[in-house]
């Protein structure tokens, strides 16, 4: 196992916008606020959702899309960097009226109807991410 001893920093408690998107929202703000390495997690609903599952073989992304009102259950994720870049990554999972359940790797066009978001900000680490040739993702270099 590697890894990156740091401490907790600023604290954000956010309520996001009506119909914003969910991922782009957490980017944004992270890079208003020079938020550089941070976990998060969302409590809320939304309008729609777009998620996606690692193929592990295919080494590539299957996308799903759910244009239906839907609770978010939870979604957790943490925040870093690849080159300049702000990478926001995000696991959602869902219910919709019937109960049913779904989750995946949070993906843009994720719609928000309502959302909670808290963001713990993480100092004295830093997180940049690399492309790992055996898994094919972008993880961190640690
Ligand atoms: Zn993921």
């Amino acid at each position: 196992m590697r890894f990156s001893e740091g401490s907790l920093g600023r604290f954000f408690v956010c309520r996001l916008n009506y119909e914003s998107d969910l991922l782009d929202s957490i980017r944004r703000f992270a890079d208003e606020k020079g938020v550089k390495v941070a976990v998060f997690f969302v409590l809320g609903a939304v309008k729609k959702a777009r998620f996606s599952f690692y193929d592990q073989e295919e080494k590539r992304y299957l996308e799903h899309e759910i244009d239906e009102p839907m609770e978010v259950l939870s979604c957790i994720g943490n925040i870093s960097k690849m080159k300049e870049e702000t990478i926001v990554h995000g696991h959602i999972v869902l219910s919709n009226r019937k109960g049913r359940s779904y989750g995946g790797h949070l993906r843009n066009g994720t719609i928000v109807f309502s959302a909670e978001l808290f963001i713990m900000e993480l100092e004295g680490t830093v997180l940049e991410r690399e492309y790992d040739e055996v898994t094919g993702l972008n993880l961190f270099k640690l």
